[in-house]
């Protein structure tokens, strides 16, 4: 069983060295009387919110404890059942859910962790993005604590990632105008010619990001989807409009620093009536089918696309992790490590 092991904990950015491979050997059955479920792995999912838990800081939430140094990296995977002990799980059946970055993973208590997978006529990898964590951030964060409206003017940083282009993809099928920025042309012009973003810009070229802002919203942003934070935030609160509302998904600028940017321009919230609410995707999950219900439709018809990026094998995994926090990945990055 290859693995990918959390070598120790990390202050300042992630490197590949912070992950090693090791190959144990795995028993391919349940242990004779347990309950739990044997996967074999074939997508991981690499996301930011996996570097709060390579540090040894006390966690804010308990569902993002620090990993263990010496066990494998955890995080969202598609797999396939090949052993169960569970009556609710059948060997073959498709399930996505948090496992341990490793070829096989032994699910215990899988009727807590795993979603199984009915709709197979989409990329299984989607159930890392589209279909998964990232989809159901970006659903409920645009429409639970943003209540779009029709004509209303959004803003999406971060926005050709894995939440990032669906939440503009969303809000415009809800009748917003919708303006996204993004690390680099290549990711500009997926913005506006893939996703179907209003207007796009490229913030490592516009240094001015209140005058960039001014410029694509000169009657001020209605709700802003944040994920990057730090400076961003600062321009942007400048440029709300009365009553808009700022769902605080992520600050992947910060996640890195020793020392967070301060913020300045909080009066601004005072002034505008500005609401900052922040969430997390677990705070949904029981609301699952609900976001079925409405995406898979959607993607039948062709009004919502994905771009995804797919490293393949697992060996590749912890630089694909690392990628993430300088703007390697275009789309939602995956890592292939089996066939079904
Ligand atoms: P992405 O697929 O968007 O990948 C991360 C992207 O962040 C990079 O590609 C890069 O894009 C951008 N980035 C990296 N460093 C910086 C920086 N210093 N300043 C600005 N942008 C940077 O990731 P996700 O879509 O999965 O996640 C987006 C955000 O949403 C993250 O903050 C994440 O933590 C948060 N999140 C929150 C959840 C929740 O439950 N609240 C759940 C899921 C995600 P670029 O080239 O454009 O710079």
């Amino acid at each position: 069983n290859k693995q990918v092991i959390f070598k120790d904990y990390v202050s300042g950015f992630p490197k590949e060295s912070d992950m090693f491979l090791t190959t144990t050997s795995i028993n391919l059955k349940v242990p004779e009387g347990s309950k739990a479920v044997l996967v074999k792995n074939l997508y991981l999912s690499c996301d930011p919110y996996m570097r709060g838990r390579m540090s040894n800081l006390p966690p804010e939430d308990p569902n993002f404890s620090s990993f263990q140094p010496g066990s494998p990296i955890q995080g969202f995977a598609v797999a396939k059942v090949v052993d169960s002990g569970h009556p609710d799980f059948k060997k073959g059946e498709l399930v996505w859910g948090v496992m341990g970055w490793e070829e096989y993973s032994l699910v215990t208590a899988p009727d807590q962790r795993l979603f199984k997978i009915y709709h197979t006529d989409v990329p299984l990898s989607y159930y890392t993005g589209l279909l998964g964590m990232p989809g159901i951030t970006a659903y409920f964060g645009l429409t639970d604590i943003c209540s779009p409206k029709e004509g209303e003017r959004v803003y999406v940083s971060a926005a050709s990632g894995a939440v990032g282009q669906l939440v503009g993809q969303f809000a415009k099928l809800m009748g917003c105008y919708v303006v996204g920025s993004a690390g680099s042309q290549e990711k500009v012009e997926l913005l506006k010619d893939k996703f179907g973003f209003d207007e796009a810009f490229n913030y490592k070229e516009e240094h001015d990001w209140n005058a960039a802002l001014k410029r694509y919203f000169p009657e001020g942003i209605d709700i802003y989807y944040e994920n990057v934070g730090g400076k961003m935030l600062d321009a942007v609160l400048l440029n709300m409009r009365p009553h808009g509302r700022i769902a605080a998904c992520g600050m992947i600028s910060q996640y890195n620093l020793q020392q967070p940017e301060g913020v300045h321009n909080l009066t601004s919230i005072i002034y505008k009536r500005v609401k900052i609410e922040g969430f997390v995707s677990f705070d949904y999950f029981s609301q699952y089918s609900k976001f079925l219900d409405f995406v898979v439709p959607s993607i039948r018809e062709g009004k919502i696309t994905y771009v995804e990026d797919i490293a393949q094998g697992i060996e590749n995994a912890p630089a694909a992790l690392v990628g993430l926090f300088s703007g390697r990945n275009v789309g939602k990055q995956v890592v292939a490590i089996a066939h079904e």
